[in-house]
């Protein structure tokens, strides 16, 4: 689907309708998480319909590593060579030198959500693993994007800015689906840490918002953010 010139979003249902995101500067593509697929067919059906090819992909590129997230990055790397980029303290997770910390099995809403959280909770997904090649940072530039460290989902969760485009990439403190939300509760592994990277997600002048979970919002993304501030104040 295509958000902006330049900017397509994917996804399915799978994975709680994880989505990814094909970056074209005019430089080459990047590529923002992997979707659940091993082999990531959705991501190169896109490429192939936007006239690309896997040797196009200049920059591999994580949020974080929750399993829905992912899956296709080995095939990826595969096929692109491209490097992988992604917060050190996610990239042995996605390595599979260690598993994920495990998110809360309480309850929250939306309840659509438990059963991705109760997969979390207990590991049951694997996917396949795949080495980091460049541990990021705050400020870092990956093609047309900087790099904003937005931890809280996880503890190396990364959000990233295209300032030219007015675009968010915002991962999981941003969820569309099923109802627009500033992160899914149950998942968050530091609740104070998120809403301090969520009030600074709404600082940006940002008009397209590119979620981690359901479609993104292809204008006035931040005025969106800042609305629903007031929900962050009552998360415990
Ligand atoms: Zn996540
Ligand atoms: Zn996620």
């Amino acid at each position: 689907m295509d958000v902006a010139p330049g900017i397509y979003s994917l996804g399915n249902r799978q994975g709680g309708h994880v989505h990814a995101y094909l970056l074209d500067d005019g430089q080459g593509i990047t590529v923002i998480d992997s979707l659940m697929a091993a082999d990531a067919h959705l991501i190169l059906a896109e490429l192939a319909r936007i006239g690309r090819a896997p040797t196009d992909i200049k920059h591999l590129i994580m949020t974080h590593a929750h399993r829905s997230h992912l899956g296709g990055l080995a095939r990826l790397k595969e096929l692109s060579g491209a490097p992988i980029y992604a917060h050190e303290w996610e990239a042995d997770i996605i390595a599979a030198d260690r598993v994920a910390q495990p998110v809360s099995s309480r309850p929250w809403r939306p309840v659509r959500t438990y059963p991705l959280q109760l997969a979390l909770n207990l590991n049951l997904s694997k996917h396949p693993p795949v080495r980091v090649d460049e541990y990021v940072h705050e400020g870092d530039r990956i093609g047309p994007l900087t790099v904003l460290f937005a931890p809280g989902h996880s503890p190396g969760h990364l959000a990233f800015y295209w300032p030219e485009r007015r675009a968010l990439i915002a991962g999981d403190a941003v969820c569309t689906w099923p109802v627009f939300m500033l992160g899914w509760r149950g998942f968050m592994l530091n609740v104070r840490q998120h809403k301090a990277s969520v009030r600074r997600l709404a600082k940006l002048d940002s008009e397209i918002v590119c979620s981690g979970h359901g479609d993104p919002l292809a204008a006035g993304g931040a005025s969106r953010i800042r609305a629903a501030l007031p929900e962050l104040d009552r998360l415990a």
